[in-house]
């Protein structure tokens, strides 16, 4: 038989190589940011359009390239970062495999100048595909500039897969952020669509991360700082009042490079313990700079992930510098060191102070064995919020004799919302003199005896239910009323933040948020739906930005049904809440009004029944 084998030719080797390392826009400005940062660079400017999808284009002021490095740079394997495979284990560089560019070049348009600062001329090559179809001599400031246009030309399947412009923008800032927050002291501008996003001038750390997400993070930082023979870290971390429901801004450095590292996470959180309510999320950023013999970064392509030496040891520094830091803190607010007072200018002109929704629990006692139940629900949404009239001629017995579904389906298109929820289908005014035998249990649960059984309702997920398919109906048959706010309310999110809420921008609308995207960092919300209150907007928001990270449903369908869902949870009563007994009778009128009484919009039980015969079992009577 004959041989088969045969080398592939370079450009298919190229792509094939580009399928690891180019998996969309992002992973091309990484590539191209971090070869600048490289070249030694002090001045970075990203210029996007369509979010990487037409064009990428990166400008530094670094090195600059020969004719000859110039050309070579795009073959595989060509790197001047490192020569022996000692150097692997002692990398000073982003990076060094030597294929970021022969893979892009192999799957798009790429046009590049590039001058060293002791030539009188630079280098201009155009190059398609792979092939190169153009060098000559041009005149070029010092430093390199890459525009890589028409990303995926060739490879359709690659294109189509692409997310929507939004899903892919936020890529893109998250990689620049992760470059621009490793290196305060480079100069670093995007520019997309032809408006600026970011532009964040040379600067300490702490003056970099408040330029990347907003003015109010200033106050928010805690220092952190330690020493020892096998770790040195430094950076922030934010007091537990502002932690936030999502964990966009959570950072590991190592070595100067983004590393993600749930081992870490879990350190930092454990320092802490009983500081956070719920499940909020603490802002963090860590630079750990380690001996580089001392860690793998060569095991993931991306290279986000990480191996070191002496793991537990990491673990164990890390969990109590942070844990001293805060408690340092807590102890005494003033000694904030390195508060930087130019910081705390730009936005002093906000009409008022808020104070963040998430806070301390400050009925948290680490040494009381019974934890107190939380009395904060007492005050908050559900009675301004209720969406519960009380409707004499509502009974509920009716859901026992098979649910008359038709009507309930009418009933969910009526004008308002009240007899949206009320409605006469329940005729039987008997039942309404007992409801004074409901009542609660544990600030968790209704109980119902009814007839020959008993009911137990979950009070979370019955008002759940009640407010999905309210906001559900809201979007799709009847807009949601808005109450217009005397003084608008400012809000501060980060650029990736932001651009998920101008994605939701028309469904929150039609449900009664009205506002407006400032700049890059700051959102006016001039009305948000009635009975809602001012002080949950922002928390409403974080949540519907934390669910929306995990993926973004495309269809408008769904993306309504996502809405409604997170929205339900945020603001639906919960458990450890208690009610007067008209609430509780208001809830459960609404909850047998609902298209689907029986499960929570997440398919969890609302309710469970126990009849009397089965009790009778239970006692063998
Ligand atoms: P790597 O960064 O892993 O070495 P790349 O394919 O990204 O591989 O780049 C290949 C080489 O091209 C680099 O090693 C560097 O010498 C040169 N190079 C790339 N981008 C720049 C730039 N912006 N300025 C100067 N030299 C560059
Ligand atoms: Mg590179």
């Amino acid at each position: 038989m004959s041989s088969i084998i045969q080398l592939l030719p370079d450009h298919v080797a190229n792509q094939i190589a580009a399928g690891e390392v180019v998996q969309r826009p992002s992973s091309v400005v990484k590539e191209l940011i971090e070869n600048a940062v490289d070249a030694k660079a002090t001045d970075i400017k990203l210029i996007a359009k369509d979010a990487g999808k037409t064009l990428i284009q990166v400008i530094d002021n670094g090195v600059g390239m020969s004719v000859t490095d110039a050309r070579l740079c795009f073959e595989r394997h060509a790197t001047s970062k490192i020569k022996h495979a000692e150097d692997l284990f002692a990398i000073h560089t982003k990076g060094f495999r030597g294929e970021a560019l022969a893979s892009v070049a192999s799957i798009a348009h790429v046009e590049m100048k590039t001058k060293q600062a002791q030539d009188e001329l630079g280098t201009h090559i155009v190059i398609e595909g792979g092939k190169f179809t153009s060098q000559e001599p041009t005149v070029t400031p010092m430093g390199t500039s890459f525009a890589v246009k028409n990303l995926f030309f060739n490879i359709p399947a690659r294109r189509n897969f692409l997310k929507s412009e939004n899903v892919e923008l936020r890529h893109v800032i998250d990689e620049f952020q992760r470059v621009a927050l490793t290196h305060p002291n480079i100069h670093f501008t995007f520019i997309h669509n032809g408006s600026e996003v970011f532009n964040l001038p040379a600067s300490n750390l702490r003056q970099r991360i408040v330029a990347v997400f907003g003015g109010k993070t200033n106050e928010k930082l805690v220092p952190i700082q330690e020493e020892t023979e096998i770790v040195k870290i430094h950076g922030f971390v934010s007091k537990p009042e502002f932690a936030k429901k999502n964990r966009g801004e959570q950072f590991f450095f190592v070595n100067q490079r983004f590393i993600k590292s749930g081992y870490l996470h879990h350190a930092v959180m454990s320092a802490y313990e009983g500081l956070l309510r719920d499940a909020s999320q603490p802002a963090y950023f860590i630079y750990l700079e380690v001996p580089p013999h001392t860690i793998d970064i060569n095991i993931h392509p991306t290279k986000t992930e990480i191996k070191f030496d002496d793991e537990h040891a990491l673990y164990a520094i890390l969990r109590s510098t942070v844990k001293h830091s805060l408690g340092q803190f807590n102890v005494s607010p003033v000694l904030d060191f390195e508060r930087d007072p130019s910081l705390d200018v730009p936005y002093n002109y906000q009409p008022e102070e808020r104070t963040p929704l998430i806070q301390v629990d400050t009925l948290f006692n680490p040494f009381e064995t019974e934890s107190k139940q939380s009395t904060e629900n007492k005050n908050s949404s559900f009675r301004e919020n209720s969406h519960f009239k009380p409707s004499p001629t509502a009974g509920w017995e009716s859901m026992y004799v098979g649910l008359k579904q038709d009507t309930l389906e009418l009933e969910s298109t009526l004008e308002t919302d009240e007899a949206w929820v009320s409605g006469s289908l329940f005729n039987d005014t008997e039942i309404e003199n007992k409801t004074s035998h409901w009542y609660q249990l544990q600030q968790k649960y209704i109980i119902c005896p009814i007839k020959s059984s008993l009911t137990i309702i979950n009070q979370q997920r019955a008002h759940q239910r009640v407010m999905y398919e309210m906001f559900l109906n809201q979007m799709t048959v009847k807009q949601g009323g808005s109450q217009q706010l005397l003084f608008p309310l400012s809000l501060y999110f980060n650029a990736h933040e932001l651009s998920v809420l101008q994605e939701l921008q028309p469904a929150l609308h039609q449900m009664g948020y009205d506002f407006k995207i400032e700049s890059n960092q700051v959102m006016q919300v001039f009305g948000i739906p009635v009975r809602t209150q001012e002080s949950e907007v922002s928390s409403v928001f974080e949540r519907l930005i934390h669910e929306l990270n995990q993926g973004i449903p495309e269809s408008s369908y769904s993306q309504n049904d996502f809405l409604a869902k997170s929205l339900a949870k945020s603001l639906a009563i919960k458990n450890g809440t208690y009610l007067s007994s008209e609430e509780i009778e208001n809830l459960v009128h609404a909850l047998f009004a609902c298209k689907d009484a029986s499960v929570s919009p997440f398919q969890k039980p609302v309710f469970i029944t126990i009849s009397v015969d089965e009790l009778d079992k239970k006692f063998n009577i």
